[in-house]
């Protein structure tokens, strides 16, 4: 089974620990830093976003993730959204 790990799980909290290790602290879009006062008591402004979506079977581990701010992450969203309408009527869009 590809998703190994239910959403919300600890594996989250594991990927974002090793984000920090592998010092990746920024938007990987914009490349926004949080400022450190924004991360402590774990909170975390940035958010994992699936590459694939997790409704559609992508793997809830770090190489279907893509760390963004909250901007990135809404137009990222959008921009799913907008694909997954594009495939089920194309004539919308003509
Ligand atoms: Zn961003």
């Amino acid at each position: 089974m590809e998703n190994q790990f239910p959403r919300g799980s600890r594996n989250e909290s594991r990927i974002k620990k090793r984000l920090l290790e592998i010092e990746l602290d920024f938007c990987e879009i914009c490349n926004y830093k949080p400022p450190s006062f924004m991360r402590t008591n774990g909170n975390d402004p940035l958010h994992l976003h699936h590459i694939k979506p997790y409704k559609l079977g992508g793997s809830d581990s770090l190489i279907n993730r893509i760390y963004l701010c909250p901007n990135c992450h809404s137009i990222a969203d959008y921009l799913a959204r907008l694909s997954d309408v594009y495939h089920k009527r194309p004539d919308l869009f003509n």
